[in-house]
């Protein structure tokens, strides 16, 4: 075998296409491949795909393969043009890229191994190619992937909010609760953002939404109420962002606690912030006697901090009947405990507490999606990984939206 043949080979390159030309340079560390096609072939057009001979060649382009060994490699072409009769001279599709990229399908794939596994920056230095055409290889894989995505229906939904940056900015995400996808992003996180969703959806899969796991979020629930049928028996408030709720609730119970016990001169709450916001079985071993000792000196924090374990034992019922009766007893409680935090979220909770309830239905909650959220923040902390809304919208669905995103060949030639 020569070294045109085993190019030939290393690129998968078949008839009409030959390697004529192998160049290797030392000094530069780099393997230049020129390809041609055999005379007289016939391209298909790439629009209607009839089959028609060469009008001309384009200028001869660059594409950047897989390195051989050290030496970065590149593979250079005249690419023929055919002039259809309904669509004009066009160029044709070449095996080893996909249209527009400047890169051959084995070096973009590879590309792809490496955007898994690393931010942008990371991967444009591994790669050594560029931030721009790191991002691009990304991108073209994810509107690639979106535009084979096929229908279908997802029973169980979570919403969930996410900021983005240090302000009030925020993204509304739609994750399948059952494969852990993102399967929908839009800006802010009003009812439209969440319409925008249910919008796009058919009635079939509309019908076929079974449960939406959600904050207490007014504009979330409206556009649910407004989109999926019989929604009422099918939100279901999230018990972690329930409990967010309530641990905000204990920690300002602790703070004017604190404040006025300051006043007389008592520290006793000094530095205790998160002993209270563990759920009991967490408490490191460590703070536990100090723990022990602080819950006995009848403080409003130790009974903000009772009620609020009471609550999370909510969701341990497996009866429905069960849970309600222990909610009954939990908001009695709350509601007299004359701690105002505390009595807010009691409120809260029973205004929306059928749809607190239907969890014991459908038992989801949006941390089925967890996976996901570590991705997410992965991708926000990771400085470079973007640098506007569009890059982190892309960056999401490449990394949690389960699409084929593979770069897949184009027809081949006659
Ligand atoms: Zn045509």
């Amino acid at each position: 075998m020569d070294t045109t043949e085993l190019y030939a080979a290393l690129l998968g390159l078949t008839s009409p296409w030959n390697v004529v030309d192998v160049r290797v340079d030392a000094a530069e560390k780099r393997v230049d491949v020129h390809a041609e096609h055999e005379p007289g072939t016939r391209f298909p057009c790439p629009q209607c795909g009839s089959l028609l001979p060469v009008y001309d060649h384009a200028p001869v382009r660059t594409w950047r393969h897989l390195d051989s060994c050290e030496f970065s490699t590149f593979l250079h072409a005249g690419v023929p043009r055919v002039a259809c009769r309904r669509h004009g001279v066009k160029q044709v599709l070449v095996p080893w890229a996909l249209p527009l990229s400047r890169f051959t399908i084995p070096f973009e794939q590879f590309a792809l191994s490496v955007l898994h596994q690393t931010d942008v920056q990371g991967a444009a230095g591994l790669l050594r190619i560029s931030w721009d055409q790191t991002w691009a290889v990304m991108e073209r894989a994810v509107a690639r992937g979106r535009r084979r995505k096929r229908r279908r229906v997802i029973r169980l939904l979570g919403v969930d909010e996410k900021s983005v940056g240090a302000g009030q900015d925020y993204f509304t995400l739609v994750t399948d609760l059952t494969r852990s996808t993102v399967e929908y992003i839009a800006d802010e996180r009003t009812k439209e953002s969440l319409a925008g969703f249910y919008q796009g959806l058919t009635p079939r899969q509309l019908a076929g939404i079974q449960a939406v796991a959600m904050d207490m979020w007014p504009p979330f629930i409206r556009a649910t109420r407004a989109h999926v049928p019989d929604a009422d028996s099918k939100i279901v408030f999230d018990r972690f962002h329930i409990m967010k709720h309530m641990n905000e609730a204990v920690d300002a119970v602790r703070k004017q606690e604190h404040r006025r016990l300051r006043q007389e001169g008592d520290a006793t709450l000094a530095g205790t912030k998160y002993l209270w916001l563990f759920a009991e079985e967490n408490l490191p071993h460590k703070h536990q006697e100090r723990f022990a000792r602080l819950k006995a000196l009848h403080l409003k924090t130790a009974r903000a901090w009772a009620l609020k374990e009471m609550l999370r034992e909510l969701w341990r019922y497996k009866r429905r009947g069960w849970a309600v009766k222990h909610f009954r007893g939990w908001n009695q409680w709350a509601t007299r405990s004359q701690l105002e935090p505390v009595r807010k979220v009691a409120a809260m909770l029973r205004a929306h507490r059928s749809n607190v309830l239907t969890y014991f239905d459908h038992r989801i909650t949006t941390a089925a999606c967890e996976g996901v959220n570590n991705k997410i923040q992965a991708i926000k902390h990771s400085a470079f990984g973007f640098r506007n809304r569009e890059h982190f919208r892309t960056a999401i669905f490449f990394h949690c939206g389960g699409l084929d995103l593979r770069p897949l060949t184009s027809k081949k030639a006659g």
